[in-house]
């Protein structure tokens, strides 16, 4: 997706292009105020592109089931409608306030100005927990996965699965009905996963093994085989596999965001009832944003878009209604 050079103030500079943020430019959209999008990522939609784009998500209204990729596309194309910049590649590390003009500067590759600043940053830049084993960098792109873009890759392979999370169970139940074969291996016998999922792995084809660990992984250009051991008994078993696939839990951190005065709560904006921070003209939504009650999900994270977009207008304007009425409205 192309950036725009166009470094003229806005009135939203919103800081991450996941699914709460591309739901707060369009919202912002309608209430005719100029947005940019900023994200340290290279493409938007945050981690719905990032983390799982071939998952299907049940929970978001109005949809039985989408695909997280299509959801993603779909907010694209409604968040941009309106025309908002996005400058993407682009981490923002400073943000500084000069109260002369009363404008806030997010200073990433280049200096963005913005009258207000909506932070949406999920949970900060995110990485998958890697392999701890020596020789795992190694096999990068050469049968060791931590994330799926294509599930054909995997299209009649012997696939082996770490972990025991909603990645790990529901990767099984995507990959197994295409893999030739498909173990999964799990370092305890419970299960972090949705129960119905982790149902629906034992009534399916995976091969489950519980309290085994992985061992290495073995192999000349890509990876061959795999040993694995049971950690109760120590005794080790050899598998012939074409790909790993570990999900093992993710890493992350809200990094610069923690030094810009805003108060933080376990690693999240502390916001009120407005999704307002402690700092004026500041705001944040999503699962970035903590407040009494909260609950990280997209569901949610679009509730209070529209909330902290609606007080960004009325904080801006004061002369403006927070409540713009009805969409179904206003065309
Ligand atoms: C495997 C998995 C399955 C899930 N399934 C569901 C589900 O079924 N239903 C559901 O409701 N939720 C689900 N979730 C959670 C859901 O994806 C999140 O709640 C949602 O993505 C939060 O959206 P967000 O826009 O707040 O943040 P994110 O999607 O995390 O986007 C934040 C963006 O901000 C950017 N960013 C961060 N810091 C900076 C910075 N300093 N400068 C520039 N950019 C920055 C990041 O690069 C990122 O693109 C799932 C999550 C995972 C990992």
């Amino acid at each position: 997706m192309a950036n725009n050079n166009d470094n003229s103030v806005v009135d939203l500079a919103i800081i991450g292009g996941g699914p709460v943020g591309l739901f707060a430019a369009f919202y912002a959209g309608m209430r005719s105020m100029s947005v940019n999008i900023i994200d340290s990522l290279k493409v938007l939609g945050g981690q719905l592109i990032t983390l799982y784009p071939e998952k299907y998500i049940y929970d978001v209204a109005g949809f039985p089931k989408v695909l997280a990729k299509d959801l993603a596309a779909n907010l694209i194309e409604q968040g941009l409608q309106y025309g908002a910049r996005t400058s993407l590649g682009e981490q923002i590390t400073e943000l500084s306030f000069d109260p002369q003009s009363a404008l806030y500067t997010l200073h990433g590759l280049t200096d963005h100005v913005a009258k207000t600043v909506l932070i949406c940053a999920g949970i900060g830049s995110f990485q998958p927990k890697t392999l701890p084993l020596p020789n795992a960098e190694s096999f990068h792109e050469r049968g060791l996965y931590y994330a799926i873009s294509h599930l054909d890759e995997f299209k009649d392979k012997r696939v082996l699965i770490v972990g025991g999370g909603d990645s790990a169970v529901d990767w099984a139940n995507a990959i197994s009905p295409i893999a030739r074969e498909t173990t999964l291996i799990h370092r305890r016998d419970g299960f972090r996963a949705h129960e119905d999922s982790v149902a629906k792995m034992r009534a399916g084809r995976t091969n489950l093994k519980v309290f085994y660990e992985l061992k290495s992984i073995i192999g000349d250009k890509r990876i061959e085989h795999a040993t694995i051991y049971d950690n109760r008994t120590k005794r080790e078993e050899t598998l012939d596999v074409d790909a790993v696939l570990v999900n093992i839990g993710f890493s992350s951190s809200l990094g610069p965001i923690m030094h810009w005065g805003l108060e933080i709560d376990h690693g999240q904006i502390v916001v009120n009832q407005q999704m307002a921070t402690n700092r004026a003209g500041i705001f944040a939504a999503g699962d970035v944003a903590q407040h009494p009650g909260k609950l990280k999900l997209i569901a949610t994270g679009f509730a209070e878009a529209c909330i902290a977009v609606n007080y960004a207008k009325h904080y801006i304007d004061p002369g403006a209604r927070v409540f713009p009425g009805h969409s179904s409205e206003m065309r």
